[in-house]
């Protein structure tokens, strides 16, 4: 078979109108889609994709785009939201009632932990936070209204890899969904199916865009009923996604692995020349030895995207890592990652953390664009200087 991140995302099928033979989906908008007849509205659903009804439920572009998606990683059905945040969102309702449980590892991607403590709490849905680098205590907490194990890796921000094998045997204890969010590994680094879980969820908002100028999520199965609560929820809530966007994150997929590629070599350059300089007392990148989990992301993974953070020496004042931050140059201060731009951000990591190590020090989390290595550390070394001394 084909490469599916490369090979398969060039020749992906797509049949242009007659007559005119190019490469590029066209972009399909509407919000009308009309029916020739009363047999053909009543004939057609919203619930299977098998035909068009409301542009709201989809069109040919945003079709191509699922199928383009699902096939990243080999799956079967997948369903495009908003967002990265709207796609967790869909899985969120469409698995959860009043009664039941939910589990999320610690260090979870903030805003999917305030959904649990507040949409998710108001529903009646309980929520329970489990260390992601003990599967044995996850194995542990798995009980009878455990309805939805939620897996991430890394970490969010502080990079710990899990043993996700380990972690997805624990969770199949009980009759739990398990979703990944798998918006760090966008399929390149690894396979989530290959891990074993139900649901792999994408913010395509990061590398499988790589613009920084689109919104979008997926949400991937290959389980057939699963997919349909996933499509019944998304056409309940009006979560569906604008051809515009959709053609932006069409044009950015034949890239996506040329790209992550790039991000992943300079990102770990960056983080070992990093792991050099005296201010720094640790640096965060699975794929470096001595980082949380490295093991485990050695045994899962093949590539590493452009995301770490490090450590400055707890005896810097915090206006001193300010400093530093406000003095580079090309890091923009701003959230998000996969753009070619690299980023900065400073993170109070005591106050997000109520399980796993104690950190010490002070935080900063840096995604790593396209700009040029040696651009980038000398930008760091001049920051560096500035706020710490030379
Ligand atoms: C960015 C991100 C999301 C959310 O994506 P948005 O499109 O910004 O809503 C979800 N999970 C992870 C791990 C992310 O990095």
């Amino acid at each position: 078979m084909n490469d599916p991140l490369t090979t398969g995302q060039i020749h992906h099928p797509y049949a242009p109108p007659a007559g005119f033979d190019a490469f590029a989906p066209a972009v399909h908008k509407a919000s009308t889609v009309m029916f020739a007849n009363v047999a053909a509205l009543r004939s057609r659903s919203w619930k299977s994709r098998e035909g068009y009804t409301y542009g709201l439920h989809g069109t040919p572009t945003t079709f191509t785009l699922e199928a383009r998606i699902a096939s990243l990683e080999g799956g079967r059905h997948a369903v495009l939201a908003p967002s990265g945040l709207a796609a967790i969102t869909l899985v969120n309702l469409a698995l959860l009632r009043h009664g039941d449980e939910v589990l999320l590892p610690h260090n979870v991607y903030g805003p999917s932990k305030e959904q649990a403590r507040t949409l998710l709490a108001t529903m009646g849905v309980d929520w329970r936070e489990y260390d992601a680098m003990d599967p044995a205590g996850l194995a542990a907490m798995v009980g009878p209204r455990t309805r939805l194990v939620w897996l991430e890796a890394p970490g969010s921000v502080t990079m710990e890899f899990p043993d996700l094998r380990a972690l997805v045997a624990a969770a199949r204890h009980g009759s739990a969904t398990l979703a990944l969010d798998n918006t760090w590994g966008a399929g390149v680094a690894f396979n989530a199916f290959d891990m074993g879980v139900d649901v792999s969820v994408h913010a395509l908002t990061k590398y499988p865009s790589g613009g920084a100028d689109v919104l979008m999520g997926s949400v991937v199965t290959r389980d057939e009923a699963l997919a349909h609560r996933i499509l019944q929820m998304h056409g309940i809530t009006g979560t569906g996604v604008a051809a515009n966007d959709a053609e932006l994150v069409l044009r950015s997929l034949p890239s996506l692995r040329l790209r992550y590629e790039a991000h992943d070599r300079a990102a770990r350059e960056v983080a070992r020349w990093l792991s050099g300089q005296r201010q720094v007392v640790r640096v965060l990148h699975p794929a470096l030895p001595g980082s949380p989990g490295h093991e485990h992301w050695a045994s899962h993974c093949s590539a590493a995207a452009g995301l770490f953070s490090i450590l400055l020496d707890e005896r810097f004042a915090r206006e001193q890592v300010d400093a530093f931050v406000d003095a580079l140059r090309l890091f923009r201060i701003g959230y998000s990652w996969g753009g070619p731009v690299s980023l900065v951000v400073p993170y109070d990591i005591a106050s997000m953390r109520t399980a796993g190590t104690a950190w010490r020090g002070h935080l900063v989390r840096f995604s790593i664009g396209l700009e040029a290595v040696a651009d980038l550390q000398a930008d760091l070394a001049q920051a560096l200087a500035g706020a710490f001394g030379a």
